[in-house]
């Protein structure tokens, strides 16, 4: 039985056991290290946050991206590649001495005042406590309308790694947020005839300093918990407006059609394997693929690996039934089971979508830990 068990082993994950280590908390992290970064994301791409906001943490703050980047002779150039940032995450991983145990969780169950975890291996594993600190894996949102198209003619941006199979082809990109007009930038370098579809009017380039949007996202992972309700309630009422990054516009203008004010309403297989869709107008499309950049609704009950009882007794937000309330220390209602990461961006707030929440997340959650573990330990439990 160790201290604590962290599922998921991408940013938070191994920032979660680069403090759990040095605080002399035994653990176990299990999940395939970076692997959403280093497998599940198109390998080409760069990352829109300012490299100066992506370092992961360790209490004493002291492998942060910039020594990284002095050590090794990386430059921190924005917008950042991604490869680097994988290289950065397991540089850290090395300089911190974590432990990696890759192996997939199926199944996560509170047994006797513990957490008793499953893998795909077969194996299973015991702690005392858990973090669920799993991404945005399981909540990629693809809307109704393509619902009766088979999966060869409709896929999600997630996990698309490369494009070429794309060559040649029609592609309807749905979307307008940064994701859409990265994959149509990267479905014209592979050769495919991508057309953006998006409802709204026409899309925001957000400037080239990215460093005041960096600051306040780390500013804000350490208040929002905090703010009055009233204000709490007005930022997730209001809907974020998505802007895409300047540095994607050469990439995109003169290059990659885009149609604003275009509503999907309908979608159908039509004789040859094609998509027929129908726009709001009664425009028409017709066209190999659709990728939809439709983003991702967090919902706690899309995570396949908790069992039901667990599930159930994890209390929700009220009114936000899709996420686990909770305290300060990101605890739910079930002692010793944490969330880190996209499933606290509610009580938290915008930043744990990000990698800038990280730091807080740590802070956060591991003292406690510690704390839990000797008085338990004082009390002979
Ligand atoms: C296209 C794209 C671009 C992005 N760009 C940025 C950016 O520029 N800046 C930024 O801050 N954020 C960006 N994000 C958000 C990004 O997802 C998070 O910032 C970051 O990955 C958070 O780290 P994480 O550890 O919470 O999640 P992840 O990096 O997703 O790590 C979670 C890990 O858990 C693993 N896992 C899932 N289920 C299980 C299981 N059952 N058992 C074991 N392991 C499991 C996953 O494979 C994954 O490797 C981007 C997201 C996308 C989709």
């Amino acid at each position: 039985m160790v201290d604590l068990i962290i599922i998921g082993a991408g940013p938070y994950g191994i920032s979660l056991a680069a403090h759990a280590e040095a605080q002399g908390l035994s653990y176990d992290l299990l999940g395939e290290p970076m692997r959403f970064w280093s497998s599940k994301m198109p390998q080409n791409m760069f990352i829109r946050t300012n490299p100066r906001f992506i370092s992961l943490s360790d209490p004493a703050d002291k492998w942060t991206i910039d020594r990284f980047g002095l050590e090794t002779g990386t430059e921190l150039i924005s917008p950042f590649p991604r490869p680097s940032f994988v290289e950065y995450a397991f540089w850290f991983a090395r300089k911190t001495g974590i432990a990696f145990t890759p192996e997939l969780v199926s199944r996560i169950d509170y047994v006797d005042s513990a957490y008793a975890v499953m893998t795909n291996s077969g194996n299973r594993y015991w702690g005392a406590n858990a973090v669920v600190a799993t991404g945005l894996q399981h909540f990629s949102y693809t809307p109704e309308t393509f619902s009766s198209l088979p999966a060869s003619l409709v896929s999600h941006t997630f996990g698309q790694t490369e494009f070429t199979r794309f060559r040649g082809r029609k592609v309807a990109v749905v979307g307008s947020g940064q994701s859409a007009w990265e994959t149509a930038a990267l479905l014209h370098m592979a050769g495919s005839e991508a057309e953006l579809l998006f409802r709204g009017e026409e899309v925001q380039f957000a400037g080239e300093d990215n460093t005041s949007s960096g600051l306040k996202l780390i500013e804000s992972s350490e208040q929002f918990y905090g703010l009055p309700l009233e204000q709490k309630r007005e930022r997730w009422n209001t809907p974020r407006k998505g802007s895409v990054a300047l540095f994607l516009k050469p990439y995109v203008d003169g290059k990659v059609k885009a149609t604003g004010n275009a509503s999907i309403e309908h979608a159908e297989v039509i004789a040859g394997g094609q998509v027929r869709l129908t726009l709001s107008g009664g425009d028409k499309r017709v066209v190999d693929h659709v990728l939809c950049a439709t983003g991702y609704r967090i919902n706690l009950d899309k995570l396949p690996f908790i069992g039901r009882a667990l599930l159930e007794a994890i209390d929700r937000e009220e009114g936000y039934p899709h996420f686990p309330l909770l305290s300060e220390r990101f605890e739910s209602s079930v002692p010793g089971l944490y969330f880190a990461g996209p499933l606290a961006s509610h009580t938290h707030g915008p930043a744990f979508g990000f990698v800038a929440g990280l730091r807080q997340a740590c802070r956060s959650i591991i003292p406690h830990i510690r704390q839990t573990q000797e008085q338990s330990k004082r009390r002979g439990v």
